[in-house]
């Protein structure tokens, strides 16, 4: 295709061949600098060493799925998109939703736009919870936990795993992400697509630190998989929304307010999603919401604490994390890396984690793999070692390669 659009005052190129975006969930860069190390990724090895760039970028705070793949979308900030979090606290009920309906989003998919623009799109989201979100602006998408019900009828497919030609593996199977990948090969190999999404699940990577053997399937099998796109003709762009770190300590801070003595402070816990057994909700940022009238005292509470690194009222957080204003806490709150942030022990399900916690949310979370597999154009190739961000890929890849 010829042509360029512009989405949220970025101009992007039109595809002229398929292109994908793979965004790896908590594919953190030490799984696949292990992978490579070990000879475990044949066809990445191949990419970088014929020229492909592999640099480290960073993901938007919370370094969470939800924010970081609306990011990764629109190509902006959750200021202007308007999801910083899984979930969140509704100012208007006062009750905590998942941020995972399109009226939530306040920006435009780059999907969306390059396909009123005449091209063939398709989102496939491992999860069910990204599904809407992604499907924005009619986007045909579709989920690899749900693919035994759904179809795409823009596309005249009427079973998704009916293309794919096997049943969908379940929610904590170590495949379901390869699956979402299945997925896209077999409708390409149909539909022919112009732009690709595919985004996976961390469930693995919830489980297993780099080198575990579930990992090395893992990322063995996801080689395997790029093998196929490539060979389909595939431009190919892999990010991750975040990454992941072992996070043997939880800091309760409902209980730490109510020994500073801090009445009806409510904390909310952004991770939270419906996948309790990946991370039983705890990670490395919470909000605080608290009246106006015990807000210092709050804040100084919590900054005292060992294992927290930030702490920020809501002006301040909309500023630093690029949020918007309305739908963030009074404070926001970040811990270190083996730090994880609670409500109170009775409120989370540590059921599906007794063999440790490893989970993701705050700064240490925020690098991420940026790999295309193409070498880049000037002057792409000169800032690509900048300051990136996983929201630049579509950015890299439509209007970075030559
Ligand atoms: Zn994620």
């Amino acid at each position: 295709m010829n042509g360029s659009v512009v989405v949220n005052g970025r101009e992007y190129r039109l595809p002229a061949q398929p292109n994908v975006v793979f965004t790896i969930d908590g594919g953190d860069p030490r799984y696949l600098d292990d992978a490579l190390e070990r000879g475990l990724m044949p066809n990445l090895r191949g990419l970088l060493s014929s020229g492909a760039v592999y640099a480290r970028g960073r993901g938007c705070m919370p370094s969470l799925t939800n924010p970081n793949n609306l990011s990764i979308v629109t190509g902006v900030a959750p200021s202007l998109h308007g999801v910083p979090g899984n979930h969140y606290l509704d100012p208007s009920s006062g009750e905590e939703l998942q941020l995972n309906d399109p009226r939530f989003l306040r920006a435009d998919t780059i999907h969306a736009v390059v396909q009123s623009a005449g091209a063939r799109v398709l989102m496939v989201t491992a999860k069910d919870k990204l599904r809407r979100l992604l499907g924005c602006g009619e986007v045909p998408s579709v989920s690899a936990e749900h693919a035994d019900t759904l179809g795409l009828s823009r596309l005249g497919i009427d079973r998704v795993c009916d293309v794919v030609g096997r049943r969908n593996p379940g929610i904590y199977d170590w495949d379901l992400s390869h699956y979402a990948m299945d997925i896209g090969l077999a409708v390409h190999r149909r539909a022919r697509l112009d732009l690709l999404y595919v985004s996976l699940t961390d469930y693995v990577q919830h489980k297993e630190a780099p080198g575990g053997a579930l990992a090395d399937r893992f990322f063995c099998r996801f080689d395997e998989l790029l093998g196929e796109y490539l060979r389909e003709g595939f431009l190919i762009g892999i990010t991750a929304d975040h990454g992941m770190n072992a996070k043997p300590r939880v800091i309760y801070l409902e209980d730490v307010l109510d020994r500073a003595g801090v009445p009806q402070a409510r904390v909310v816990l952004p991770i939270t999603d419906p996948y309790a057994v990946h991370h039983g909700a705890l990670g490395s940022f919470a909000w605080v919401h608290v009246g106006a009238a015990h807000l210092a005292r709050a804040r100084d509470a919590i900054a005292a604490l060992d294992g927290v690194e930030e702490v920020y009222t809501r002006e301040e957080a909309a500023v630093i994390f690029e949020h918007p204003l309305d739908r963030i806490g009074d404070l926001s709150v970040t811990a270190d890396a083996q730090t994880a942030l609670g409500k109170s022990p009775a409120k989370h399900d540590l059921s599906g984690i007794q063999s440790g916690l490893r989970s993701h949310g705050g700064r240490h979370e925020q690098l991420v793999p940026i790999i295309i597999s193409r070498p880049l154009r000037e002057p792409y190739a000169t800032h690509h070692a900048a300051g990136l961000r996983n929201a630049d890929i579509h950015d890299l890849l439509l209007n970075g390669t030559p």
